[in-house]
């Protein structure tokens, strides 16, 4: 009996290891099957995998969820996105097939808290200044005082693109450093303005007027090098460029002329074109570039979080329910349409 329960159990497969809080949470459910670190990035071994299971994590935002894996997957209920950004799942063709596809956007706060880190950091140059020490460089030149000039923080124009969730926590935080805060989006954020003393501008005048430009878009066709020659030659020369994003919203060859012949002062980069980023890269070579490896929602706190909300949802969707971060709630018409029972 207990063998055919056993069989019975849904499978779900999570392509790369998750926090055990949640994986705790499906485990009491379903068949478990993670694969390994390296494993599910590949289209081909994703296309294998996904073939029986019932619900997919997927763990990295580049591992590729298009059609021709969503058609292997004939089992499918959900697809969920361990993040907050789903550019790398075929939302249409998930919907056309009846899966619900989540994501969980509950990292807003810890990659806001890196952002401001990145700017304080390359401002400060306070990664320049470690490196001063630890080499012994600092000891031996003691006679340079001060060894390293940064610029304040505080009183700066900071321009946010994209005033989501990541964006308004990032100008809450900056308001404690006594920032002037812009922002321009697709959509006006009335109650933003209001609540953060935030003023909306169009791109270009955002570009012109600010100290310090912060990037919090999603990836998308209208979003893809929204960064380029032109804006970057709107920027004022003395002016640094935060992406927390998506590496491919900035023209990463652009940027590096920017960077290399001074068009802007500096930069800090959290996420790149290619991932990770290759050491042969040009602009893995610049001094005035700060980089971290795609660690915006990468703390204990923030994983825990996150395979929460992906366990309570993949469990929600298995029982027939839906799902609190739905990404295309128009699935539950479709659902319908096939006569599937939701409560
Ligand atoms: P969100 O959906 O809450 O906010 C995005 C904002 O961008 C919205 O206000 C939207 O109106 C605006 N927008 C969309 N298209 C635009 C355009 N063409 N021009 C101007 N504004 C536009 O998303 P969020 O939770 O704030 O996350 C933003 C992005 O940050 C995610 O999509 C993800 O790619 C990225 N992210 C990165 C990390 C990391 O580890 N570095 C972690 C989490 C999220």
């Amino acid at each position: 009996m207990l063998k055919v329960n056993q069989m019975d159990r849904p499978k779900i497969l999570i392509t790369a290891p998750i926090h055990e809080a949640g994986l705790t949470l499906l485990r009491n459910v379903a068949e478990i099957r993670t694969a390994s670190p390296s494993q599910a990035l590949i289209k081909e071994n994703l296309m294998r995998e996904v073939k029986d299971v019932d619900a997919l994590i997927v763990v990295r935002s580049r591992e590729p969820v298009d059609e021709e894996v969503i058609e292997e997957g004939r089992n499918l209920k959900i697809i969920s996105r361990h993040g907050a950004g789903y550019e790398n799942v075929d939302v249409e063709a998930a919907t056309k097939r009846g899966i619900f596809v989540t994501y969980a956007p509950v990292n807003a706060k810890t990659v806001a808290d890196l952002t401001m880190g990145m700017i304080v950091c390359l401002l400060r140059r306070i990664h320049e200044g470690d490196r001063l020490v630890k080499s012994g460089d600092w000891y031996r030149g003691q006679r340079l005082s001060p060894p390293l000039m940064g610029v304040d923080v505080y009183g700066k124009t900071l321009g946010i693109i994209g005033l989501g969730r990541i964006g308004a926590e990032v100008a809450k935080r900056a308001r404690g450093f006594d920032m002037k805060i812009l922002y321009y989006d697709v959509v006006k954020k009335r109650e933003y303005e209001e609540e953060l003393g935030v003023e909306y501008r169009e791109l270009d005048a955002l570009l012109r007027e600010s100290d310090i430009v912060s990037i919090h878009v999603p990836l998308s066709k209208r979003t893809e090098n929204l960064i380029s020659e032109r804006e970057l030659k709107l920027m004022k020369k003395t002016a640094y460029l935060i992406n927390t994003s998506r590496g491919r919203v900035v023209n990463q060859d652009d940027l590096y002329r920017a960077l290399s012949e001074n068009w802007i002062a500096g930069a800090a980069l959290d996420v790149f074109r290619e991932e990770p980023l290759p050491p042969d890269a040009p602009i893995a070579k610049l001094k005035n570039v700060l980089f971290t490896p795609h660690i915006g929602g990468a703390t204990k706190d923030c994983m825990r979080r996150m395979s929460l909300t992906v366990a309570r949802d993949v469990i929600k969707a298995l029982r027939g329910e839906v799902p609190e971060y739905l990404v295309n709630p128009e699935v539950l018409e479709i659902i319908k349409q096939r006569g599937r029972p939701l409560s």
